[in-house]
């Protein structure tokens, strides 16, 4: 039995990826382990948001975390913003971290290409500081995540292994689990930049909510590339996550759907692919909107999970402050 640990901001509509790259998988494993899953409202905050959208947002994951079978006899579900010790601890590894290493972070340089870092907040700059607070303070062996998550799960290893190193054994070093389909979807207009719910654009992404219309109009648009062959190559970015998208959402192989869809065209590809995405996010879709009629229920199944994770924080706050000389 493991420990588990991941998140999701409430920085947008849930995308497709991050069903297939996170969500999918939680629920998948949820019964072996004692998990947490936390709607990580703090790390919302590094880019501007709208307070009214925000509380909004949160509710919405709260429901999508239930909608996609994720089950609170398994699994604590709860908000960060209300179990302190993230932020505490958060400040702590930030004295820990190094400069040097934050700068490195592809996706902190991703998110302020627009910008440019001086206009970024300090907050999106510490962000992987939090993200290893989140982990570390459940100490949690297993983190399933995407892809991109890959490098922000190095820095939680470095800085658990280093606290360790400077005042003595105390963080577990927690292993990422990356899943080999569906961890990297593309935008669907852009299919060299991974798909974001943050993107302003709506046709980057297929979110977990859309209307089945939607979802079909929006795969309809998809960017294709030059030629006609439905075949996953590198010079064909966009069918190919097209391709990986079915794939992660059927479960068959790509080498399978290439000779499914050889000789009949982009055209087939997306309609068989839009009607297999509403096939798994219709009945979600249901559920969740069912969920959020009833937002006093989903705010009682939080605090009771902020009350149970604050515990399991609160300790191991407790034991790094204590090692630090803050005792
Ligand atoms: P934002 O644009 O606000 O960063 P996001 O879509 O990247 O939103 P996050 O809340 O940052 O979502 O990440 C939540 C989880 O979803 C993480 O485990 C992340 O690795 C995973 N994830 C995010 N985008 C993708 C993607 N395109 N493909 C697969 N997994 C993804
Ligand atoms: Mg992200």
């Amino acid at each position: 039995r493991q420990r588990v640990f991941s998140g999701i901001q409430p920085s947008g509509n849930l995308t497709i990826g991050n069903y297939l790259g996170a969500l999918k998988n939680w629920v998948a494993i949820q019964e072996e382990n004692e998990n947490f899953f936390c709607i990580v409202d703090l790390h919302a905050l590094t880019v501007p948001q709208d307070p009214k959208v925000l509380s909004e947002k949160i509710r919405e994951v709260a429901a999508i975390y239930l909608a996609v079978g994720l089950d609170p006899a398994h699994c604590t579900i709860f908000r960060q913003s209300k179990v302190s010790g993230h932020a505490e601890l958060a400040w702590l590894l930030n004295c820990v971290a190094r400069f040097g290493e934050l700068s490195r972070m592809t996706q902190f340089k991703d998110k302020t290409v627009r910008g440019g870092a001086d206009s970024a907040s300090a907050g999106l700059f510490t962000y992987p500081v939090l993200m290893a607070a989140d982990i570390l303070l459940y100490n949690a062996n297993l983190v399933p995540v995407g892809d991109d998550q890959r490098q922000h799960l190095e820095l939680t290893r470095t800085l658990a292994r280093r606290f360790n190193h400077l005042y003595g054994e105390t963080f577990v070093v927690p292993e990422g689990m990356i899943l080999e389909s569906g961890a990297r979807v593309m935008g669907l207009d852009d299919p060299t930049v991974k798909m974001s719910k943050s993107s302003k654009s709506p046709g980057h992404y297929v979110a977990i909510l859309d209307d089945p219309d939607v979802i079909r109009k929006k795969i309809r648009r998809a960017k294709t590339d030059s030629g006609t062959e439905v075949t996953a190559t590198p010079d064909k970015p966009a069918i190919t996550n097209l391709l990986d998208i079915y794939s992660a959402t059927t479960g068959r192989s790509v080498p399978e759907l290439e000779s499914e869809y050889a000789g009949r065209g982009y055209g087939d590809l997306k309609k068989g692919l839009a009607e297999a995405i509403v096939e798994t996010l219709a009945p979600i879709r249901e559920r969740a909107l069912a969920l959020l009629d009833d937002p006093a229920e989903l705010d009682r199944l939080l605090d009771a999970g902020a009350e149970r994770a604050g515990a399991v924080a609160s300790e191991a706050l407790g034991t790094a402050k204590a090692k630090m000389g803050l005792g």
